[in-house]
């Protein structure tokens, strides 16, 4: 699967990313699943290489790229590895994404150019014990405490915590009212008042660490509020649509590596004397896997063309991603069951496919808040 209206520079980045997934990622991915280990020296060194600044400006230490040139690098380390993609897309599309939307000019020098050169990683803590799709039940207080904040509060499940240098992290002014009093902190994760938990253990994504944060008495400057305070959190949901581009192309990488293996053991597994592949069921397995992942990665490139173009995208960005992350979990459960046993076993590339997919589901907003999103948007 190609797009021939790539752009040169596009193809270019394209496959550098293909080059070092090859190189760098794949012969390594399994054992890192296994160890449960984010291999923090790749994202130093995928910011060397600029990658890390794709979507944002020059003058912040970005690359200038765009949102197509990063869904091609997000669709492409997915492919190799989602928990790589994973860590990589919390610290660019979430944290450092926050921080240049809503940031101001210090706290971009202060924060930006370290983050995008991969020197120091951030991490995006929005969820709680109480707090999953329901944005409105954050606990999490931010009390006005003379010149500045005092937080206490939890968060679960923060991909990168256990080795974050810093957080972007919603709270609340005032717990009981509701969405209206979010705002947002960029918080240094050294902080007294700040415990980072021990990495949690789940079903998928062992290369993508995650951690509890938890917060109590933590004392931190005015200079660390992000936006407005009451409405910053509201603010970044309707500027931080790179986020859902970036998940939905996330979708479609780790779809294809789950359609070339299921395609590659078709070709090799012989049964009734023939290669699976000549099975009329399976044959039609894999064009539809190939034509569902097509249709989601041209939504993708839409949306991320429309970001690009500085035009409305929001709706876009929540179609795509709602399509190419159940495309996705379609098509590493089908990859799963063309490999059959040999699939299942721990050393098969299919079985962490399977593992890991679920989450893009949830992120970013789950399914059927993007159903939601785009019935909003219908109604007008
Ligand atoms: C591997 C992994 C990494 C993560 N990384 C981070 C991170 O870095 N930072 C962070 O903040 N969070 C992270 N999360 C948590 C993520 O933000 C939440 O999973 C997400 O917000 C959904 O919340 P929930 O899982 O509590 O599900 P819930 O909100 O409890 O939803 C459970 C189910 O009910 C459905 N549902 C809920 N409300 C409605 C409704 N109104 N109508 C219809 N259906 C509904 C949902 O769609 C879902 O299917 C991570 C989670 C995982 C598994």
């Amino acid at each position: 699967m190609t797009d021939a209206l790539l752009a040169e520079h596009e193809i270019q980045l394209q496959e550098a990313a293909r080059a070092f997934v090859a190189r760098e990622i794949t012969p390594n991915v399994a054992a890192w699943d296994r160890a449960r280990r984010t291999p923090r020296e790749l994202l130093a060194r995928m910011g060397e290489l600029g990658w890390l600044g794709t979507a944002f400006p020059e003058e912040v230490g970005g690359s200038g790229g765009g949102s197509v040139l990063y869904a091609l690098l997000c669709a492409e380390l997915a492919r190799g590895s989602a928990g790589v993609a994973l860590s990589m897309y919390v610290h660019t599309a979430l944290a450092c994404a926050a921080v240049h939307h809503l940031g101001t000019g210090e706290q971009r020098r202060r924060i930006l150019p370290a983050a995008l050169r991969g020197a120091r990683i951030g991490c995006w803590a929005y969820a709680e014990p109480g707090a999953g799709s329901d944005v409105s039940s954050v606990r999490t207080r931010a009390r006005k405490e003379g010149d500045g904040y005092e937080l206490d509060g939890s968060k679960l499940y923060i991909t990168n915590a256990p080795f974050a240098d810093f957080a972007v992290l919603v709270a609340s002014t005032a717990p009981d009212r509701g969405l209206k009093w979010l705002s947002l902190f960029v918080v240094e994760l050294d902080r007294p008042g700040i415990a980072v938990g021990r990495p949690m253990e789940k079903l998928g994504m062992g290369v993508s660490e995650m951690a509890e944060i938890v917060l109590e008495g933590c004392r931190i400057p005015e200079a660390d509020r992000l936006g407005p305070e009451g409405t910053g959190f509201i603010e970044a949901m309707k500027v931080l649509t790179l986020g859902r581009i970036a998940a939905a192309a996330f979708g479609v990488g780790l779809g294809r590596a789950a359609h070339e293996t299921a395609l590659t053991h078709a070709r090799e597994r012989v049964q009734f004397g023939a290669p699976l592949v000549r099975q009329q069921f399976v044959r039609f397995t894999l064009a539809d896997m190939a034509t569902r992942l097509e249709a989601a990665w041209q939504l993708t490139l839409h949306a991320a063309r429309l970001a690009d173009a500085g035009k409305s995208h929001g709706t876009e960005a929540s179609m795509a991603k709602l399509f190419a992350t159940e495309t996705c979990t379609w098509a590493c459960e089908r990859a799963l069951h063309l490999c059959g046993a040999q699939g299942y076993m721990l050393e098969s590339a299919a079985q962490r496919f399977y593992r890991d997919c679920k989450v893009l589901e949830w992120g970013e907003g789950t399914s059927e808040i993007q159903r939601e999103t785009i019935a909003r948007a219908l109604e007008g």
